[in-house]
């Protein structure tokens, strides 16, 4: 099931009693999970979705238009993908929930804008990146801090970042005020086009990843191989490429070795 889905858009979600906001349509798995009859799927906007099976219960997977080994009534959760479709039969429970602190502490702080929502002021988005209080955070982390923006996620903060050559490492601090607003805008309309190029049901247009996904493959740009690690906040796969994304590096700027690699 990770290999069929891990990385995939959500073309479909359908569940029966699902307690909790439903998984959006263009959002990618990035994470799946299992302990016991416990099964754990994260979605690169931080949604988890949590099933608890029934001692008969199981989750099948299936190619788009193959025949279902059990009753289609029985099925409690669907997730589809362009290739696969998950089944879920027979859970005791199903629900969603928010993996971003911020969203079980809301007195932590306020919510930024969501910038999946069309009609968003994204120069809010620039002007809480701007003002946050540590210039040195990198803008990989701001763009995934829900205090300064909701609705980008993972997949699409890498997808931005690419698009405007932007070092993941760059210190906000560092980034002139044109970039920023060409890097939200960027994000704004990238998730725009994935999201509603699955929005007709039943037309399924799915626009390639240029960096999320894609590590160890040719850049599109300059053919350098695309790279993987994991990065802060929360150690979530950070895919770029080494050979265009090197605008403001930090790791270029200055010999600070990273933290922890210091001496005393
Ligand atoms: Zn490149």
């Amino acid at each position: 099931m990770r290999s069929a889905l891990i990385g995939q858009q959500t073309v479909c979600f359908s569940s029966r009693r699902l307690n909790g906001p439903a998984p959006s349509v263009g959002r990618v798995i990035e994470q799946i999970e299992r302990s016991g009859r416990d099964f754990e799927f994260v979605w690169d906007d931080g949604l988890v979705l949590r099933t608890e099976l029934k001692r008969t219960g199981s989750w099948d997977l299936y190619r788009v238009g193959d025949r279902w080994r059990r009753k289609q009534s029985d099925a409690t959760a669907l997730i589809e993908s362009t290739d696969w479709i998950a089944v879920c039969f027979d859970a005791a429970e199903v629900e969603t929930f928010r993996s971003e602190p911020i969203d079980r502490h809301p007195s932590r702080g306020r919510v930024g804008p969501d910038l999946s929502d069309p009609y968003v002021d994204r120069e809010l988005v620039v002007n809480a990146i701007i003002e946050h209080h540590d210039p040195s955070t990198r803008i990989r982390e701001a763009l995934l801090d829900p205090r300064i923006v909701r609705g980008l996620g993972n997949v699409y903060a890498a997808e931005a970042m690419w698009a405007t050559r932007l070092s993941p490492w760059a210190r906000i601090g560092d980034i002139a005020r044109s970039d920023l607003i060409m890097l939200v805008n960027y994000a704004s309309r990238i998730l725009r086009d994935h999201l509603d190029a699955l929005e007709d049901e039943g037309f399924v247009r799915l626009i390639p990843f240029e960096v999320y996904g894609r590590n160890g493959r040719a850049c599109t740009r300059c053919k350098d191989s695309i790279g993987l690690t994991t990065a802060p906040p929360d150690d979530r796969p950070l895919y770029w490429c080494p050979g265009c994304q090197t605008r403001l590096d930090w790791r270029l700027l200055d010999d600070t070795p990273p933290a922890g690699a210091r001496s005393a």
